[in-house]
């Protein structure tokens, strides 16, 4: 019998974490499944964190652990990973958009030998314009990105035992988890359900978090911008040279030519956009390198139900070093991942 951690990222989810787990326990005990649910409480402010501690008292099944401010959903899923000690992890929003129904027939796929197995969510109920930017969203990232990701295939996943630990063996702070559930392999199944609304709350995720997510991911799995700068620097010398053949030879056939004003500011304006954009290029990764050589750990715990022992494990982090952490509240909130 396979023994299962449900991971829960929760940030402002006080709405709806109780009928969550409710839902979740419904879902999980006909199915005599023996589990474990991992919350992350990440550094909500409007009393998840003492719904949890409520889910803990009565439920011993409930382990959670409470960042010291909103880290964002990728280092809450890390957390929530590396808590987790089940055979089979299964990784879930709190706002019941991912259906606690599914995850029996997720386990059934599990059965057949899949490290694997993807909820994968139509797009019905969404707003047309987000819809169709999505869309096109991922057009341009299987065009360009060294791992294939798949629109609608989002965090609600069954990973295996070893699944979970080659995602957590990837060292590196900047995370995008679509990337890096693909990035790792094994044989992997997906099955379509359809969309649901958000229980109660409301999505985290306004456009502008949304796009830098997308750029971020974009950025983190390839280099293939650095290598277009290149092309286009590459087909600018070509034509510039083209063009200075052609004058010469004006030159040589009709005698000396005023060459014109307009061509002239085109062609610089137009050349230091290509080169400011080709700057902005390679300082997001410069900063990425940065970001990365900090090597500092992804989250700060504040509170945990979690035995003494694994308090240590690695991303927290000990008192002394908590209380040197410059404060980051109401500008780090917004932030998906600093
Ligand atoms: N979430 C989180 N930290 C954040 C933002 C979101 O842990 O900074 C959690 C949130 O509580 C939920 C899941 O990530 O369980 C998905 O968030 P949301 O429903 O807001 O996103 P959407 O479904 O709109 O994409
Ligand atoms: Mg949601």
């Amino acid at each position: 019998m396979v023994h299962i951690s449900v991971v829960v990222p929760c940030f402002d989810e006080s709405e709806v974490i109780e009928a969550f787990h409710a839902a979740l326990t419904a879902a999980l005990e006909p199915a005599g499944a023996t589990f474990e649910v991992c919350y992350v409480d990440d550094g909500s402010g409007d009393g998840t964190m003492d719904r949890l501690r409520g889910l803990a008292a009565t439920d011993p099944r409930v382990r959670y652990t409470s960042f010291s401010r909103n880290f964002g959903k990728e280092s809450a899923m890390l957390a929530g990973l590396r808590m987790s000690r089940g055979d089979a992890v299964v990784l879930m929003d709190a706002d019941l958009q991912h259906p606690p129904e599914l995850v029996p027939r997720m386990l059934e796929l599990h059965g057949h030998g899949y490290d694997q197995v993807i909820a994968q969510r139509d797009r019905t109920g969404e707003g047309a314009v987000r819809s169709s930017l999505s869309r096109a969203y991922y057009r341009l990232v299987r065009r360009f990105m060294d791992v294939e990701v798949v629109d609608g295939a989002g965090d609600f996943r069954l990973l295996s035992r070893r699944a979970v630990d080659a995602v957590l063996s990837l060292p590196e702070s900047n995370r995008f988890s679509k990337g890096l559930f693909s990035w790792i392999g094994f044989d992997t199944v997906s099955f379509t359900y359809q969309n649901v609304e958000r229980a109660a709350g409301r999505s985290k995720w306004g456009g502008r978090r949304l796009l830098n997510y997308g750029i971020d991911g974009l950025l983190s799995f390839n280099s293939r911008p650095l290598r277009l700068a290149i092309h286009t620097g590459l087909w600018l010398f070509l034509s510039a040279f083209a063009y200075a053949l052609w004058i010469i030879a004006n030159v040589i056939l009709d005698g000396v030519d005023t060459p014109g004003y307009a061509t002239l500011i085109t062609a610089i304006v137009a050349l230091s956009g290509v080169q400011l954009a080709t700057l902005g290029v390679i300082g997001e990764y410069v900063g990425r390198i940065y970001h990365e050589s900090k090597r500092r750990p992804h989250y700060v715990v504040r509170e945990t139900n979690e035995p003494a022992g694994a308090r240590t494990a690695p991303g927290t982090v000990d008192r002394a070093a908590v209380r040197t952490t410059p404060r980051l509240e109401a500008a780090g909130r917004t932030r998906p991942e600093s």
